[in-house]
């Protein structure tokens, strides 16, 4: 739920949104949106959003990164800036903020960020000036009026709100095996397994589809399925962020897969037989 919220400096219509639709689905977490403070923040310009999840916590930290996971998939509809959580920061190359977008850059300006997800709809270019920039800031661009993108959003989040079971359901016995999955360029060969929801992957091509071991695991991970066509692979951490992967059937066979991730491009898999 929201807490302290400014009852003078309002939420943009993007943040009144994203606010609402998170109370929706997770009214345990709080939330800091507007403030009173002087000199203002972005958050008194209204323009941002503190959602309070502690990094240091396994369960909370892994809904942080499946959030932020949801909010770069549907960056195109809500426009967000940028997002920061613990020592890494995500732009959305636009609106002045520098990085690489859509990937997780090195974030030293202070390290509050571990126990929550800041987000916002800052535009640099937007910037009050004088006693004005004093009290609030930024002004709102067209991107902090967004809105519409609500109803989607609920949706992907509510996929993660189910707690991973330690044996995956029999809903989706396709996925079991081999798969040879493609991004970028590069090709990757996953091996995902039903009975205990494990994944692992290597570079080296198994001799088929019954080959019962990755050789040379890269990484490993554990995936969850949100339904019968459908499921989502968190991988062990490399760096600061785990690699959350969600991929969904693209033939009727199953035997085709199309996914997301949030570090890199599409990805596109095919089942080895
Ligand atoms: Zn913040």
């Amino acid at each position: 739920m929201r807490s302290n919220v400014s009852k003078t400096n309002p939420e943009c219509p993007s943040i009144s949104e994203l606010a609402e639709t998170i109370e929706h689905c997770f009214p345990e977490i709080t939330l800091f949106t507007t403030n009173n403070v002087s000199p203002g923040t972005r958050h008194t310009s209204g323009l941002a959003i503190d959602i309070m999840l502690d990094s240091t916590k396994a369960a909370a930290r892994g809904r942080a990164e499946g959030m932020i996971a949801v909010f770069i998939k549907l960056q195109q509809k809500m426009m967000w800036s940028d997002i920061i959580f613990t020592d890494y920061h995500i732009p959305a190359g636009r609106a002045g903020y520098g990085g690489t977008p859509f990937k997780p850059n090195s974030y030293t300006a202070d390290r509050r960020h571990f126990d929550h997800i800041h987000m916002d709809w800052v535009d640099f270019s937007l910037k009050n000036s004088g006693a004005e920039y004093n009290r609030i800031p930024y002004k709102w661009s067209a991107a902090a009026k967004t809105t519409g993108f609500g109803t989607e959003l609920f949706a992907e989040l509510k996929s993660l709100s189910g707690a991973p079971p330690s044996v995956p359901s029999a809903s989706a016995p396709w996925i079991d095996g081999w798969w040879e999955v493609v991004q970028e360029g590069t090709t990757y060969y996953y091996l995902l397994r039903i009975a205990d929801g494990s994944a692992a992957w290597t570079y080296v091509r198994p001799a088929s589809g019954k080959t019962p071991q990755a050789v040379h695991p890269e990484n490993r991970g554990t995936f969850v399925i949100g339904a019968a066509d459908r499921f989502v692979i968190t991988w062990e951490r490399w760096s600061t962020i785990a690699t959350v992967e969600r991929f969904q059937s693209s033939s009727s066979d199953n035997t085709n897969l199309a996914g997301t991730s949030n570090r890199g491009g599409p990805l596109v898999a095919t089942k080895i037989v």
